[in-house]
């Protein structure tokens, strides 16, 4: 695997590329890699004829109070993982490259962006349609995977792409749990052992959820409150449990096939979020 360490060397690793008529497959990350990021990347090997992914804490996408200074770094241990699902190539930056001094530009969606983790986190979004936008321009790959476990970020930056004339298709790919139900992710890790097993409330109630749909129940307030009741019920903060459009996000009353039941919580210190499509099954563990 080939490790690009700034924007000018991912451009001509790419470039190259593309000389040897190669399509690309590119897998955003933030990097203390899971087996949910290396789904991606394995999609993507598969799709394409290269696959790079970039790992970048991105800072402006973090509140002034997150977790930006504690987030898990472990650029080795990723890039042995990426090598070993087949990742061709890794592109890695610094703030300062990507955010130098007289930085005066912004991309912002609206809409899709008001709602679930964009209330809570008002800058958010901002910064992740800014550093995608900016990773767009550098790697200008044929298709982005990115996973439903962040489904609000994926339904964002589709609009991005579609509202900006952008020549490359987001992928949405599944998400990766573990044995017992826990969506995959990075923050994971600042877990202790019983914040582990209170986090098994997200899953549970969105499984509850979802057999309670399966059985008929379409008022979304009601499947809300399966799913709100379980996560109260650890001694979590919930900080939304919402039954939504599955494209544009909006609040819905009553549930169908494509509606998304997303979650949120702090479990302890950690946000957690997870969701799931009402009209599938969930997981078989
Ligand atoms: P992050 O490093 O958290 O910014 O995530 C990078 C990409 O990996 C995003 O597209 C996430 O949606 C995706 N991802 C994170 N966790 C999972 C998971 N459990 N299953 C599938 N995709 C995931």
């Amino acid at each position: 695997m080939e490790h690009a360490s700034s924007i000018s060397a991912a451009r001509s690793l790419v470039a190259g590329w593309r000389k040897e008529g190669q399509s690309i497959g590119f897998v955003p990350t933030m990097g203390a890699l899971h087996e949910g990021h290396l789904s991606l990347v394995r999609r993507a090997k598969a799709e394409c004829g290269r696959a790079i992914a970039s790992v970048f804490v991105n800072p402006t996408q973090f509140g002034p109070t997150e977790d930006l200074t504690k987030y898990p770094r472990d650029l080795e241990g990723d890039a042995r993982k990426l090598a070993s699902a087949g990742c061709d190539g890794l592109f890695t930056t610094s703030p300062e490259e990507m955010y130098p001094q007289g930085f005066v530009t912004w991309v912002t969606v609206e809409k899709v962006t008001a709602g679930l983790c964009g209330a809570s986190r008002p800058t958010h979004f901002r910064g992740v349609t800014t550093v995608c936008s900016k990773l767009f321009h550098i790697v200008q790959p044929d298709k982005v995977y990115m996973g439903e476990k962040d489904y609000q970020q994926v339904t964002v930056l589709r609009a991005m792409v579609r509202d900006l004339n952008m020549t490359l298709e987001i992928v949405p790919c599944a998400i990766v749990r573990e044995k017992d139900g826990l969506a995959m992710s990075s923050r994971n890790m600042y877990l202790d052992a019983s914040e582990r097993q209170r986090a098994l409330a997200l899953s549970r109630g969105l499984e509850k959820a979802r057999a309670a749909y399966a059985k008929g129940e379409r008022t979304a307030k009601r499947l809300e409150a399966i799913a709100a009741e379980e996560i109260l019920g650890v001694d979590a903060r919930l900080d939304y449990a919402n039954v939504v459009d599955g494209d544009t996000l909006e609040p819905l009353a009553r549930a169908d096939d494509r509606s998304v039941l997303a979650v949120a919580a702090f479990v302890g210190k950690t946000r957690l979020i997870d969701n799931h499509v009402l009209g599938r099954a969930f997981p078989a563990r």
